[in-house]
């Protein structure tokens, strides 16, 4: 068994990230600059947004916070969103996700302008993503995905990948990545019929479903490659994935821990997206 060690290879990315934002600065006298807007106190969120922000400033990008209450108004936070599109520090806007049950949350996500949805949510960018358009913001997780098997040398053309989960964050935007890789990709839901007879043939198996110890041992084939999206929490409180680790490591080839897998890459994406969405605003 293999592990793609997130952790060292979000490092990485970070660590050229840098690079790159400090040769900018010395010819440009520019940083990219990311806006985080934040509404309401949920605790995982705030959790989150800190760790962004932590990780910008690491990297030489300059991040502003909007902490906005719990009932603000859809009006208020779409004028936010307005102001920072017009405004030429700001390369990135994120939305901290959940927002407050009374706000349109894709109506937020429309507002911001195409080429700062770092985040890689808006319709346009999803379409970008299924066209192959190199300029895409591609949303971070499958970016984050891509990048770590790029790193290990999986190469996708002729796989068989299943992907269990069609999130338009994650199962959507990771099969359109993967088809453009060139891999034959099989999408499952909870509807479903017969999941294992799927899995068990695949060389690839992509878990985002959001329950602990879904993906078990008797799913797979030996040396499998499985990438585990999930966060959840086990029995002892403590965070876990959505494959039953125990269960899978006498066959499995590669797979990604929770923590430390798909989780620190996801930032590290967000990151690259906002000096991706810098440089696309020809700013350099
Ligand atoms: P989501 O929007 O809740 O989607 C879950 C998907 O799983 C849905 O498509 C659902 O099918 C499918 N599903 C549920 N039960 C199933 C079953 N029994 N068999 C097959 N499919 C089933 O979740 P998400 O946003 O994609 O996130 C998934 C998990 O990844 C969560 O644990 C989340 O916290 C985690 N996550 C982690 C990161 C990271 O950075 N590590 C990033 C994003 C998400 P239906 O569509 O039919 O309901």
């Amino acid at each position: 068994m293999k592990i793609l060690d997130g952790k060292y290879v979000s490092q990485k990315v970070r660590d050229s990230i840098k690079q790159e934002i400090l040769e900018i600065k010395e010819k440009e006298g520019k940083v990219p600059g990311l806006a985080v807007i934040q509404a309401g106190d949920n605790l995982a969120s705030k959790i989150y947004v800190n760790s962004k922000i932590k990780q910008c400033a690491e990297v030489g990008i300059e991040s502003k916070n909007f902490i906005m209450s719990a009932d603000v108004s859809e009006k208020e936070l779409l004028d936010k969103i307005e102001e920072l599109n017009n405004d030429d520090t700001i390369d990135g806007i994120l939305v901290q996700l959940p927002l407050p049950d009374h706000i349109d949350t894709p109506k937020v996500i429309e507002a911001i302008e195409i080429g700062k949805d770092v985040d890689g949510f808006k319709p346009e960018n999803l379409g970008k993503v299924v066209l192959g358009d190199e300029t895409a913001l591609i949303s971070c997780t499958p970016a984050g995905i891509l990048r770590l098997f790029e790193e290990y040398n999986i190469d996708l053309e002729g796989k068989d990948v299943v992907v269990i989960g069609r999130s338009n964050i994650v199962g959507k935007p990771m099969t359109a990545l993967l088809i453009n890789e060139g891999a034959t990709v099989t999408v499952c839901n909870s509807k479903t019929k017969n999941i294992s007879e799927k899995t068990k043939t695949a060389d690839v198996i992509i878990v985002a479903v959001g329950k602990a110890n879904f993906l078990t041992g008797d799913m797979i084939k030996k040396d499998a490659v499985i990438i585990d999206v999930g966060i959840n929490r086990d029995q002892d409180n403590k965070i876990c994935g959505d494959v039953d680790y125990e269960s899978v490591k006498e066959t499995v080839g590669f797979i990604t821990p929770v923590p430390g897998g798909v989780g620190p890459m996801t930032i590290a994406m967000l990151l690259n997206n906002t000096l991706k969405a810098f440089k696309n605003g020809k700013k350099i």
